[in-house]
């Protein structure tokens, strides 16, 4: 991309031209070089947007959820980005979050913006993907960006760190899957969604989380994790979802900072990471097949894994003398 053409689509991006935020996206997806410079042109205009979570097994009706979201933020004047991501399939390219339903639903609203990622094969790299598609939305002005995130597990933990509020949902009947819940997403949920109201056993699912959070209570957390019920498919309960969010909003600054300089730390060391790791593999710190012959050597015994660490940061240092 030549500067003024990159010039342009920051210029639109900026006046919230849909295509050039899909644009812009798919750069940052693909990981090209033009994405990298795209975010250094945008970062200092974002940094406004209301970030909310919103994860949970498969089915249990997230789309469903954040569409009725939509159409309430929409309704109080908000301008909404969605960036739906699936870390469990690589092949599906994001479909199975449902976006083009959703988007049908919206189409002709220029107020709001939906968008799928797949999976990069590394949990990091998603997390960095994700973080650079919401620099893209925020400074775009979408000032309300949700990330809906798939499956169960480290991923979810990972992408929740991106976000300013989690939202976790579940539905009544998955006795496993309060299980699962006790695996890591109970840490990150900040506010408890039963979907499926019309399902039996919701209040006993709700019972159930909420004895859990009594189990986990702490005093010294400011925020205490409310319990919702929702029907998505009817819309009942998503104005309490919608309450819950803005209480967590208006009385939770102090956290909602602290998290914000976490997820800077968090976000400046995956990236050093990658960056780090990508300069060995592909860089010219090391000769062509040194890094193979390192391995050798490992496997031979002949060297430990120490002592490589310390030969290819002295490598790195050196070069960068
Ligand atoms: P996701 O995979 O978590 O995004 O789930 P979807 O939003 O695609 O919903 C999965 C299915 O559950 C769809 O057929 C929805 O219509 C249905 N669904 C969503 N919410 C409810 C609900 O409150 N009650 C019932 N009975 N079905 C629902």
């Amino acid at each position: 991309m030549t500067p003024s053409v990159e010039q342009a689509l920051v210029e639109r991006i900026l006046q919230r031209d849909r295509h050039a935020v899909g644009r812009g996206i798919s750069l940052i997806e693909t990981g090209s070089p033009d994405g990298i410079s795209l975010i250094k042109a945008l970062y200092g205009r974002a940094g406004r947007a209301f970030v909310i979570g919103v994860t949970g097994a498969p089915g249990v009706g997230k789309s469903t959820v954040v569409d009725r979201l939509i159409a309430l933020l929409r309704g109080n004047g908000h301008h909404v980005g969605v960036v739906a991501v699936d870390p469990t399939s690589p092949l599906s390219g994001g479909a199975i979050l449902g976006d083009r339903v959703r988007m049908q639903a919206h189409v002709g609203d220029t107020g709001v913006f939906v968008r799928s990622m797949a999976t990069r094969g590394q949990l990091g790299g998603l997390a960095i993907a994700t973080r650079d598609a919401v620099v893209v939305l925020d400074a775009a002005g979408y000032d309300i960006v949700l990330i809906e995130t798939v499956g169960v597990g480290q991923a979810e933990v990972e992408i929740s760190r991106v976000a300013d509020i989690s939202v976790v949902i579940t539905i009544p009947g998955l006795g496993d899957d309060v299980q699962a819940l006790k695996a890591g997403l109970m840490e990150i949920g900040d506010i408890f969604v039963v979907n499926k109201a019309d399902h039996t056993g919701a209040q006993q699912a709700v019972a159930e989380i909420e004895t859990m959070l009594e189990m986990q209570l702490d005093e010294s957390k400011t925020w205490r994790p409310p319990v919702l019920l929702t029907q998505a498919t009817t819309g009942d309960g998503i104005d309490l979802l919608r309450e819950a969010i803005n209480q967590f909003h208006a009385e939770t600054s102090p956290l909602q900072s602290q998290r914000r300089r976490n997820r800077d730390r968090l976000g400046l060391w995956q990236l050093l990471q990658q960056h780090f790791r990508r300069e060995i593999e592909t860089g010219d710190v090391l000769r062509s097949g040194e890094f193979n012959e390192i391995l050798e050597s490992l496997s031979r015994r002949e060297l430990d894994p120490y002592t490589a660490v310390e030969t290819i940061l002295e490598h790195t240092l050196r070069k960068g003398e």
